[in-house]
């Protein structure tokens, strides 16, 4: 996968991704540029998130997955909740 260095603006490509284990289960995701170093973030996830994204592609029932959708969404502005909370300590 090809991206761009949002800190020097070089073209590479990532080699690997690395985890960072945040508070209350979250998970950061980034990579590192190759030729600055600068950690760019690809996305955060957490155990609930991935829980709920794997009942809701083995959920059949419509009516359960717009209710599971409704969790998701209510667990990712959580996490979000979270990670501004995280910075702000900073
Ligand atoms: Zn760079």
């Amino acid at each position: 996968m090809w991206t761009v260095c949002e800190g020097c603006l070089r073209v590479f490509e990532i080699q690997k991704f690395r985890k960072q284990k945040l508070t209350a289960g979250i998970e950061r995701v980034y990579y590192k540029c190759r030729y600055c170093d600068r950690e760019i973030t690809a996305y955060y996830v957490s155990k609930k998130i991935k829980d709920k994204q794997f009942q809701l592609k083995n959920e059949q029932n419509e009516e359960k997955k717009e209710q599971l959708h409704a969790e998701l969404k209510e667990e990712i502005r959580k996490m979000n909740e979270a990670i501004n909370k995280q910075r702000q300590k900073k």
